[in-house]
């Protein structure tokens, strides 16, 4: 007698793997499960990667095949680059909590297309979104993020960077 885990079961428990570099974010919130395949007594699921090289990506990995071995199914991950993962992906509850941790969440898409056009992004400050902001350094507490000062309230902050 195989179980079979209903699709609610599943995403209760990808919803407890979070994302080691902002760890109040589940991979949920990151937008990086594409999708969800469920057969008895196989899971498969369809994983893109956030930023290529991440090394938060292998603990991500690891920790669905640890949640999801409780359920007692084979996992299989199948990790997919295309379409790749864009910063878009991050749910609407994402971006909040990462306001709510003090990272500034990345700017949707049109801002993004205004700096590709060369102009400074303007990147609202999480602890009192003044937009007063500069940044201090490409490189914030990891490559995914860079550093910015905020001239109002005068708090450092990482900001999550779009790609
Ligand atoms: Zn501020």
């Amino acid at each position: 007698m195989v179980a079979i885990q209903t699709r609610a079961e599943i995403q209760a428990l990808l919803d407890q793997v979070f994302d080691p570099e902002i760890p109040v974010l589940t991979v949920t919130d990151l937008g990086v499960i594409r999708g969800v395949d469920i057969q008895p007594g196989l899971i498969r699921i369809t994983l893109t990667p956030t930023y290529s090289g991440c090394p938060a990506m292998n603990t991500i990995e690891q920790d669905i095949r640890a949640i999801l071995a409780s359920t007692g199914c084979a996992v299989e991950i199948d990790t997919v680059y295309a379409p790749a993962w864009s910063s878009d992906w991050i749910s609407d509850a994402g971006r909040e909590k990462m306001r709510d941790y003090g990272i500034a969440p990345p700017e949707k898409d049109t801002h993004s297309k205004k700096v590709l056009m060369g102009a400074d992004p303007t990147i609202e400050c999480p602890h009192c979104q003044s937009t007063q902001t500069k940044l201090i350094s490409e490189f914030g507490s990891t490559a995914c993020k860079a550093m910015y000062h905020c001239d109002d309230c005068l708090q450092p902050f990482d900001y999550f960077k779009c790609i």
